[in-house]
């Protein structure tokens, strides 16, 4: 399962209220993203509640793609704001704030910390490869990213 199957959306029961259609919990969803991020939903919520959500598709859902918001793009554009969180040094815990101030979305911080473990791993074995491969400069450009995260 994908880190982005596991963030969810904050004051849900509140914001189906609101815009009285019932959407699932999690973000990433197909029906999530048509129903508060591309519906007309977005006018009958509250203020603060519509700029996070605004902020979410501007940041995230912004691609061109004939699918969108289905292409795939929102999850990898997530993916790499949690690791640049995780550069910036926070930690967990700190992640799951910063995510729930700017788009109201939250997530467990022990499902951040294993993406996050996972995420490292992944670039050992990238980094292993390219040095068995003699490929020095994918090497270190996989050792750079860990080590930026791993600080
Ligand atoms: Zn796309």
């Amino acid at each position: 399962m994908a880190i982005t199957d596991k963030i969810y959306i904050k004051n849900h029961r509140q914001i189906v209220s609101q815009i009285e259609t019932s959407f699932p919990k999690s973000a990433f969803s197909g029906a999530t993203m048509d129903i508060l991020y591309q519906g007309e939903g977005l006018a009958k919520l509250d203020d603060t509640t519509q700029d996070r959500v605004l902020d979410f598709a501007t940041d995230f859902l912004d691609c061109d793609c004939e699918s969108n918001p289905h292409c795939g793009c929102a999850e990898e554009k997530f993916t790499t704001y949690l690791l640049e969180l995780r550069e910036q040094g926070l930690g967990p815990d700190a992640i799951v704030d910063v995510m729930g101030d700017e788009y109201m979305l939250y997530a467990y911080p022990g499902d951040i910390l294993s993406f996050l473990d996972d995420s490292i791993r992944t670039l050992e074995a990238v980094e292993t490869l390219a040095s068995v491969d003699g490929n020095r400069e994918q090497e270190r450009r996989a050792r750079e990213v860990r080590e930026s995260l791993v600080r």
